[in-house]
């Protein structure tokens, strides 16, 4: 095939536009993000290698190089490599969701900067020191290479290219310096080194730098950062592995080291994101575990590693004694892999409960953030109910502030046995409702569930800590204070209850009750019925 010149798509095209007029001040990520893709195209390589002995690569590396005179820097790797059609799909069409999501909120929100963070833009980040990319690969096990080149401005060409080495290149071409640049070059040897060593010291490759003179310079000391004593690492370091694994962009919120000894050793280096992705209830979106295998790296998106409702956890697990061949399908029967997903989640769940008291304000973000799926997590397994129950926190009548369970129990009033709690579809639907009047009247603490997920675990949460999970709209709440209805004033009423028990026809039972302050009536299910709002999420999924 001859030479194509093709657009990129719209929102491809929308992303360059903010690239090439930098939104960033800090346009040195940009070699980052190259280094970062070299170095997931090796070990994409290293792991194809290792079932099929044509793909295998020696020295893999990552090679980087300036041309002072030319203004240009190439970054070289002899990873995986790209098909043609790979380059079109994933160089000149964003094929992440999150880019569009991100543009789309980057439209109805001015703090681009802040915004962008949170989705990172990857290759096109050159686009912020170049006015022109050039980036010539070869999959490993195919017969022809491919050139790509690009202004960043609405289209690139793409032909084939008969002698391109296995990997990929790409080239930057530096934009004219311009006065206010003039402190340092991206073709600057010093520079290079400072941003690969800030950046990207951990990666698993040497990096090396192409002199004029002399032998190549590797400069980054490649040391897995997992495997390092915490208190050599510094909180940066963690945060760039962090950027790298997940391609966040801002900090984590907290690091969690962990390591097994024994019988099946592994070691793992968790972090808790400070921001939820776009995808978080989505069936298909990105996961966040790593697998290595006494450091090689396995397979992204372990979900057998770490169980759906902590699926925002990012990190890595490196296991000692797995096979480098593990398969998925193996992976979800193994007994240790079971033991390690326990593990983890029990160690993420600790880790947020002494957040609860030694950083109270970080507590707070990673409940915003992540609390609606933390709670997915009482429909499963009954081991960890306990844990998450102790980190959760509920909107509440008491206050603004979300409350825990403990909080909540050690306001509970004299002679109150149960955990009242109402839910709903808005904190306001829920306050407004008759059956608070009376628990309202008579100051008892109510707890207002309004996630869709709230409605299905309190049917399998019985009790915290020994005490009753209990609905105030549900069957017989007897609180404490209340009264009865004297004989006297349920005589006079019982030819008005027997008539609405007729004329409504469709309810169980018709009672007086001494609960009702303002409102004349309310409808009450019974003990075991579903919620209303449960009833009507069946009814719209067509059940
Ligand atoms: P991300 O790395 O977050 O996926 P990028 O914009 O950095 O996004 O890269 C887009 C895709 O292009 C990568 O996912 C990868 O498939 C491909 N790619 C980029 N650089 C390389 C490379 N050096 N070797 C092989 N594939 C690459
Ligand atoms: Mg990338």
């Amino acid at each position: 095939m001859s030479t194509e010149t093709l657009e990129f798509q719209a929102e491809a095209r929308q992303l360059l536009q903010l690239m090439v007029h930098s939104i960033y001040s800090n346009k040195d990520i940009f070699l980052r993000e190259l280094v970062s893709n070299a170095s997931d195209a090796l070990d994409k390589r290293r792991l194809a290698g290792l079932t099929d002995d044509s793909l295998r690569g020696e020295d893999l590396h990552i090679e980087i190089e300036a041309d002072k005179e030319a203004r240009t820097l190439t970054v070289r790797d002899n990873g995986i490599g790209m098909s043609r059609d790979e380059v079109v799909g994933l160089i000149g069409t964003i094929a992440r969701s999150g880019t569009a999501e991100m543009l789309r909120q980057l439209k109805e929100n001015k703090e681009s900067a802040e915004l962008i963070g949170q989705f990172g833009v990857g290759f096109y980040s050159t686009f912020m020191v170049a006015d022109r990319v050039t980036l010539v690969t070869r999959k490993a096990g195919e017969d022809t290479g491919t050139r790509w080149e690009s202004a960043g401005e609405g289209t690139y060409t793409i032909e084939d290219l008969a002698d391109a080495p296995v990997g990929t290149a790409v080239t930057v071409h530096l934009r004219p310096k311009d006065e206010e640049d003039a402190l340092y070059d991206y073709a600057d040897e010093w520079k290079i080194r400072e941003i690969v060593k800030r950046y990207s010291d951990f990666i698993s490759f040497p990096i090396r730098l192409v002199r004029t003179e002399g032998e190549p310079d590797t400069l980054n000391s490649m040391k897995a950062l997992w495997a390092r004593p915490r208190a050599e690492v510094k909180d940066e370091e963690y945060a760039e592995f962090y950027r790298h694994i997940s391609h966040d962009w801002t900090d984590p919120l907290e690091t969690i080291n962990l390591k097994a000894e024994g019988t099946f050793e592994y070691e793992a280096l968790l972090f808790i994101p400070a921001r939820a992705p776009h995808d978080l209830f989505q069936r298909d979106g990105r996961r966040g575990i790593q697998l290595y295998v006494k450091r090689v790296f396995i397979m992204d998106d372990s979900r057998e590693l770490i169980p759906d409702y902590l699926r925002f956890v990012k990190g890595v697990v490196d296991a000692a004694d797995l096979s480098l061949n593990i398969s998925r399908e193996i992976l979800q029967q193994d007994r240790h892999i079971q033991l390690i997903r326990r593990r983890l989640a029990k160690k993420v769940l600790s880790t947020v409960k002494d957040l609860m008291t030694k950083d109270p304000e970080k507590y707070r973000t990673f409940w915003r953030e992540f609390g609606r799926a933390v709670k997915e997590g009482l429909l499963g397994e009954a081991d960890d109910r306990k844990a998450i129950l102790d980190v959760a926190s509920f909107s509440s009548t008491a206050g603004d502030e979300p409350t825990t369970l403990a909080d909540y129990v050690s306001r509970m009033k004299e002679g109150q046995e149960e955990i009242y709690f109402m839910t709903g579809e808005s904190r306001a639907q829920v306050e407004n409702s008759p059956h608070m009047e009376a628990f309202k009247a008579q100051g008892y603490e109510v707890l207002l569930l309004t996630d869709p997920v709230d409605e299905i675990w309190v049917d399998a949460v019985p009790d915290y800590d020994g005490r009753k999970l209990q609905s105030i709209a549900r069957g017989n709440v007897d609180l404490p204070s209340d009264e009865k209805p004297s004989q006297e004033r349920t005589g006079e009423f019982a030819p008005l209850l027997t008539w609405l028990g007729e004329t409504l026809g469709d309810v169980k039972e018709v009672r007086l009750s001494t609960r009702l302050t303002t409102s004349p009536a309310c409808l009450v299910s019974d003990a075991d019925d579903i919620s209303p709002t449960l009833e009507k999420m069946y009814k719209a999924m067509g059940q």
